[in-house]
């Protein structure tokens, strides 16, 4: 098992009195309820956060998607300044990694208290090395739903980062059946998305796209990182309604995501397609090094 730090917070909703806002808690004990929401129907939502040295990066970003989930779950607003003393205190009890990560995990709590539940669990990161600099292999797969139905079905939750990812896990094992490593989906009417845990970033000749957050997909924070690195060498940035076509005509592709960050696709569907391993690497050692 690798090094695990877990936090519980105490008061993880905003607006109640608690005498600290988080403890540590040995991740060995039990400290979830079985009748936890969270645990017994995925109502929750969650944050993975890249940890640099002890460090969490984009601290600002993640609080605030996390709290932008909970709203779109009606879930009572997190009490941020306890979520960041507990993502701190837990990201520095991994300073003697290079690379860790946390994870912060907010339920509608056990059944019937009206009390959400609230923990931080940090640990080292696992390799990533290759999916950096080799690449991934990537198939395309069906969402399912069409590209504009995010605002037309809200209960559906889309571009909320909830608990529920048991079809994005299932998709990712799809891929893998399939003999690759991650997947890409396209709405049912045809236009690109996001990865089940990543953003799709496109580049074309000194412009970097990435599919609009309009579609009812996340707001990556890897990839507004990638696009303000990209404007400070020059790009222009933009955020498109695409379709597979995009894929044909760009020059590289990447999956993004805190933790694992910047990865280049090097085939899609079993078709090969060149990666610029230069861009890549300076991408990659920007988001390695941020300290935010
Ligand atoms: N899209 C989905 C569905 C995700 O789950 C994630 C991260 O887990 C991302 C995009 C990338 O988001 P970020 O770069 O903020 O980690």
């Amino acid at each position: 098992m690798p090094e695990t730090v877990l936090a519980v917070l105490t008061a993880p909703d905003a607006g109640r009195e608690a005498p600290e806002p988080f403890r540590f808690v040995d991740p060995d004990t039990a400290v979830l309820q079985v009748r936890d929401l969270g645990a017994t129907r995925g109502d929750g939502v969650f944050e993975t956060m890249g940890v640099g040295s002890g460090r969490a990066q984009a601290v600002d970003a993640h609080l605030a998607r996390l709290a932008r989930s909970a709203a779109m779950l009606e879930l009572p607003e997190p009490d941020e300044a306890a979520w960041r003393a507990a993502t701190i205190a837990v990201a520095e009890r991994l300073a003697h990694h290079a690379e860790g990560f946390v994870k912060l995990v907010y339920t509608r709590g056990v059944e019937g208290t009206g009390r959400p539940t609230g923990w931080v669990l940090g640990s080292p990161s696992p390799d990533h090395t290759a999916a950096r600099t080799a690449g991934i292999d990537v198939v395309v797969l069906d969402r399912g739903l069409p590209h504009d139905s995010a605002g037309e079905l809200p209960w559906l939750l889309q571009g909320a980062k909830t608990l529920s990812y048991a079809v994005n896990m299932a998709a990712i094992r799809e891929a893998k059946r399939r003999g690759a490593d991650d997947a890409l989906f396209v709405s049912s009417d045809g236009f690109l998305l996001e990865g089940p845990t990543s953003s799709l970033l496109l580049q074309r000749g000194d412009r970097l796209l990435t599919p609009s957050t309009s579609l009812g997909i996340l707001a990556g924070t890897t990839q507004a990182e990638a696009f303000r690195f990209g404007r400070a060498q020059g790009l222009t940035t933009s955020y498109e309604v695409l379709t597979p076509d995009a894929l044909a005509d760009a020059d590289a592709l990447w999956l993004l995501s805190s933790v694992r960050n910047a990865a280049p696709i090097k085939a899609i569907d079993g078709v090969a397609r060149s990666i610029d391993a230069e861009f890549t690497s300076r991408l990659n050692a920007h988001l390695l090094a941020r300290r935010d």
